[in-house]
């Protein structure tokens, strides 16, 4: 099993919008481009819900087969542990291994000088990564940092691997390394030393998930500077090229871009860097399309308004409970939201203007979209009244979901 060069991750938070969300990737291929449709839910969001893997699953094949779709698809167990892992591996082809906690964990000295010592070519001298023109040289000090701080993370992603390897067996599922949910960022050299260790760990890993800089809200703009942002990921995508022919990594190895959805102003520049160097990419949604129910409902009126308006009401009532399993990919201004008195006398057009991510827009409320963002467990706990009105008002959901994932996410990136 491997993964083809374009794919995007779409979550569907209450497995009701494949459909809707593969029609985007059928766009794409009637444009002439193959994207990959990965259907991923998180060990919290099932947490959160109270729902099972299967069922993300069970919706995709659903969609997959009244679609006829023709092309690869998988589903992603995402952000797996050991202790979260195996009610995910029947359902699940792809893993993505969250390893963030192991860094900074304790390591035997031992074992940093052996890699060290692995991996000698790597340290203390010039190293001609092809399309990197600053001299790259990883001084020996800052390797054994780096080593010290990132070799315990890698470890527990062998424990893990092997631990789904045992049941699924070698090549039937994609595996994915994510350190992104951390405050420091991955740069190049990191990111080189750390698939040395995986290489090491013998994962065939296929996508990375680094923590790149700049904040990667979730369902918002990306913080940081585009170019800054560009030249950080042009470096990776050359690390990654030079390591999977160095450390005998998988050959479609490619970078995983986590709380990719919304991040609008550097599509451009990830889009650019692609084509110039013919390098693949997996970019992972989630909330951005249970935000596009939440705004369909709204902008159908009536009940569907009033459902939209009752989650805001209880999301704003709960909203220290619901950001905290968040803390690290939001970043919400209390005093910024608005009462809930006034959102229910909002009108349909208010209410969607405030939710849509438009920043030229002086209704958006960022604020109040993250909070929304991290609400979802209102609509979990209102049950089949929320689904319900998902059915109700499905042209008017299925139609925004359909745009936000193509027009807004998947064109800017590939085409
Ligand atoms: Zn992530």
């Amino acid at each position: 099993m491997k993964i083809g060069k374009y794919s995007i991750g779409c979550g569907d938070r209450f497995a009701q919008e494949a459909s809707a969300q593969l029609k985007a990737y059928e766009k794409i291929a009637g444009d002439g481009i193959n994207v990959i449709p990965v259907w991923n839910k998180s060990n919290r969001e099932h947490e959160i819900i109270g729902t099972e893997p299967s069922s993300v699953r069970d919706a995709a094949a659903t969609a997959v087969r009244e679609a006829g779709w023709p092309g690869e698809w998988y589903v992603d167990a995402d952000h797996i542990n050991l202790g979260t892992v195996d009610r995910f591996i029947k359902p699940s082809d792809f893993f993505t291994l969250d390893v963030a906690d192991g860094i900074g964990g304790s390591v035997d000295e031992v074992e940093i000088d052996s890699f060290l010592n692995n991996h000698a070519n790597l340290v203390d001298h010039h190293l001609d990564i092809p399309g990197i023109s600053e001299p790259f040289v990883i001084d020996t000090e800052i390797a054994q940092a780096i080593t010290r701080n990132y070799l315990p993370a890698v470890k527990d992603a062998g424990m893990i691997y092997r631990h789904i390897l045992d049941s699924k067996g070698e090549g039937n599922f994609i595996p994915e390394i994510s350190m992104d949910e951390t405050d420091t960022p991955q740069g190049p050299a990191e990111l080189l030393l750390i698939l040395a260790a995986i290489a090491d760990e013998g994962i065939p890993v296929q996508t990375i998930a680094p923590r790149f800089s700049g904040r990667f809200n979730k369902g918002v703009e990306y913080v940081g500077d585009p170019k800054v942002f560009a030249i950080e990921f042009e470096a990776d995508l050359m690390v990654l090229r030079y390591a999977a022919e160095a450390l005998g990594l998988p050959e479609n190895l490619k970078l995983s871009v986590h709380s990719g959805s919304d991040k609008f102003a550097i599509y451009p520049e990830i889009n650019g860097l692609l084509k110039k160097h013919d390098a693949g990419l997996h970019l992972k949604t989630a909330g951005t399309t249970w935000l596009e129910e939440i705004i369909g409902l709204a902008e159908s009126g009536g009940a569907g308004l009033d459902l939209a308006k009752t989650v805001y009401t209880e999301a704003y009532r709960q909203k220290e409970a619901l950001c905290a399993p968040y803390a690290e990919v939001i970043n919400i201004d209390y005093a910024k939201l608005p009462e809930t008195g006034v959102v229910a006398g909002w009108s349909s057009e208010e209410y969607v203007r405030a939710l849509r991510h438009d920043a030229s827009d002086e209704l958006y409320n960022i604020d109040l979209r993250q909070l929304i963002h991290v609400g979802y467990k209102v609509a979990a706990e209102m049950g089949d009244v929320f689904l319900e009105a998902l059915t109700e008002h499905r042209e008017s959901v299925a139609r925004n979901i359909t745009y936000n994932l193509y027009e807004r996410h998947i064109k800017p990136l590939f085409r």
